[in-house]
């Protein structure tokens, strides 16, 4: 079966998580796979080499899991984008709305800098608030975002249709999309 199909087939729909109404896409099967896990990562890292990237981005919580085996595959640095108020040196910060409310997503501010070309990586892309808030982030920083690479994409979201004005033609590739 093709990459795409076996990744398909170890996602999970979890209902009414985290919420009643919501269907979770659950990728914990995936990563508990070890042949889906290393198709992921090779698929990611030959996008990283066909854009170029010097620097992998990856975005907590579930970003890291992915980005980190990726970079080393891919013979890169690996970044943390985290969470407000988790990273312990001087940071740049990056507030975004969400559906009630704003969140706020950091990176250190030295571990990026110009001349550098960064792939972002996450999971899921839902609504795109989180990888928009990331992109602005790598480009105050000083560095370039020369693509954002996910999981799967919930097209239903819009998420694409948010971000791709924000990426100036890099590209946005979903190796799945619901
Ligand atoms: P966005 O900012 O609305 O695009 O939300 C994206 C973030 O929420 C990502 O960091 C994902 O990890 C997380 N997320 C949203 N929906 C799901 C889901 O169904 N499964 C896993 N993660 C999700």
């Amino acid at each position: 079966a093709s990459t795409r199909d076996l990744l398909l087939s170890r996602i999970r729909d979890v209902a009414d998580h985290p919420k009643p109404g919501i269907v979770f896409k659950d990728i914990t099967p995936l990563l508990a796979d070890p042949k889906a896990f290393t198709a992921l990562t090779d698929a990611l890292a030959d996008l990283c080499g066909a854009y170029g990237a010097t620097k992998v981005v990856g975005l907590e919580a579930r970003g890291f899991i992915l980005a980190a085996p990726v970079a080393v595959r891919a013979g890169l640095g690996f970044i943390p984008v985290r969470k407000a108020g988790k990273l312990p040196g001087a940071t740049l910060s990056q507030s975004y709305e969400l559906e009630y409310g704003t969140a706020e997503m950091e990176v250190h501010a030295e571990d990026l800098g110009e001349g550098d070309r960064v792939i972002v990586i996450d999971d899921v892309l839902a609504t795109g608030g989180t990888a928009e808030a990331s992109v602005e982030l790598v480009r105050r920083a000083g560095a370039e975002v020369v693509g954002v690479a996910v999981l799967l994409e919930l097209g239903f979201l819009d998420g694409r249709a948010r971000l791709e004005p924000v990426l100036r033609g890099a590209p946005l590739e979903a190796l799945l999309t619901f």
